[in-house]
């Protein structure tokens, strides 16, 4: 008997036919004692859809009542997949995020999971029922409904398979695996057998938007392997665990990362004076704004002013932009700029440690292509870029035809 969580995402289950397709794959490949809970996305663009309804409301599309509806998507889902396990033959339940045990923190529309109560999803196990769970929501202590962030379903899943120690977990989506970079962006990409946590980790941070980053941190802290495979298709596809083989090790870099979420801030003329960088970035921090790329330049005319250079998601530039025009006044810094034109490139892999070509070739490749680099951040197994949003594709081709040479 094995205890198995598999996710389908939102395009695996955009339409009824394609739902009633999910379950009959589910039951043809379960063993008759196997124990299953179907983790499910919202319908093709369903929170996109909901997400624009709000738009046409209010521009205050963050906080409480973003959660409430947009927690509705899923719940489409979880029903018609129980009636489509009826409709087979196979008894089924679904639960929302709350009735699955899922408790989270308070961070409306990014909220994390503080606790998993699963007694319910064992009981209905136990009693021989399909468990069709929604991604992507919980409660909180409060009992007001949260979301995990865009992609998060992904994160209820292996969040859910940590929790019941399940045997497998099972991420089911329109790719066929992981591949060195967007394969809709990168016709040359290669799909991988393995990668580890920590550098999947990494490009999903950068922007991989096949795994929702927590997901692959919570796979790493509990030891869980993620494999991601196709809805469509039998092949296996990528394992996401701790080590991989030597055949994959020939690759210093895994993967080529894109971000076009991003927004960069540019704060001028401050005074240079111990706790500038403190009183900016806390006050943003407070509002649960992440900063992301830094650069502080110092001016060659005047060595008591400064400017700042950072990158936030571009959700959150609304927010910045009201926190930093009230310290405009407060901190009397002569201007602001909020540019949403740019997009951040990058290259993964823990390969390229004490590597320092990589960094050369990176920069080499956008040289090439006439890519100006705006700002450049590092991490032990990372290298971004931010760059004008227009050249995003030309830059992740060139730098992926460097990196993979066919
Ligand atoms: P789902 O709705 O199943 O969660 P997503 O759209 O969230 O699916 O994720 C799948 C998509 O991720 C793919 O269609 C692909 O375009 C994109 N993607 C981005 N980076 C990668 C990558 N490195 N490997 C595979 N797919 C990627
Ligand atoms: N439906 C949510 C989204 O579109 C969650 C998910 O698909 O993982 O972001
Ligand atoms: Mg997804």
């Amino acid at each position: 008997m094995a205890l198995i969580v598999k996710k389908f995402g939102g395009s695996s289950v955009a339409t009824p036919e394609k739902i009633i397709a999910v379950a009959r794959r589910v039951l043809k490949e379960k063993n008759s004692d196997d124990q299953i809970v179907v983790v499910v996305s919202a319908m093709g663009d369903t929170t996109d859809d909901l997400i624009s309804l709000a738009k046409a409301i209010t521009d205050q599309t963050t906080g409480r009542e973003m959660d409430m509806l947009l927690a509705t998507g899923e719940q489409v889902t979880i029903a018609l997949l129980a009636m489509a396990f009826a409709k087979l033959g196979h008894e089924a339940v679904s639960m929302t995020g709350f009735q699955a045990g899922f408790t989270t923190n308070e961070m409306f529309n990014k909220a994390k999971i503080t606790d998993i109560t699963a007694d319910r999803v064992r009981q209905e196990l136990n009693a021989g029922k399909i468990v069709v769970v929604a991604g992507f929501q919980g409660l909180t202590k409060n009992g007001d409904i949260t979301t995990l962030g865009r992609g998060g379903s992904d994160t209820t899943a292996v969040a859910l398979a940590a929790g019941l120690k399940a045997d497998h977990c099972e991420i089911y989506t329109d790719v066929d695996g992981i591949y060195s970079s967007d394969p809709r962006v990168v016709p040359t990409a290669r799909r991988m057998k393995e990668i580890t946590y920590n550098e999947m980790l990494e490009m999903a941070r950068l922007g991989a938007g096949v795994m929702h980053p927590r997901s692959v941190e919570l796979g790493m802290h509990y030891d869980m392997p993620i494999h991601v495979r196709s809805t469509f298709t039998q092949e296996p596809g990528t394992f996401i665990r701790e080590e991989y083989t030597m055949e994959e090790k020939e690759f210093v870099i895994r993967g080529v990362t894109h971000d076009t979420n991003v927004a960069k801030i540019a704060v001028l003329g401050v005074a240079d004076q111990p706790g500038i960088a403190y009183k900016i970035f806390s006050t943003l921090a407070e509002a649960n704004v992440d900063v992301d790329m830094i650069v502080q330049s110092v001016r060659a005319m005047d060595k008591h002013i400064i400017d700042m250079v950072f990158t936030i998601a571009q959700g959150d530039a609304p927010q910045a932009k009201k926190i930093l025009e009230r310290l405009k006044t407060e901190m009397d810094f002569s201007g602001l700029m909020i540019d949403e034109n740019v997009a951040k490139v990058s290259v993964v892999g823990a390969g390229m440690l004490g590597n320092p070509g990589i960094a050369a070739t990176t920069f080499g490749a956008l040289a090439d292509a006439g890519i100006n680099i705006a700002v450049i951040s590092t991490s032990e197994i990372s290298i971004s870029c931010l760059i004008e949003l227009d050249r995003v594709k030309e830059a992740v081709n060139a730098i992926h035809a460097r990196f993979f040479p066919n």
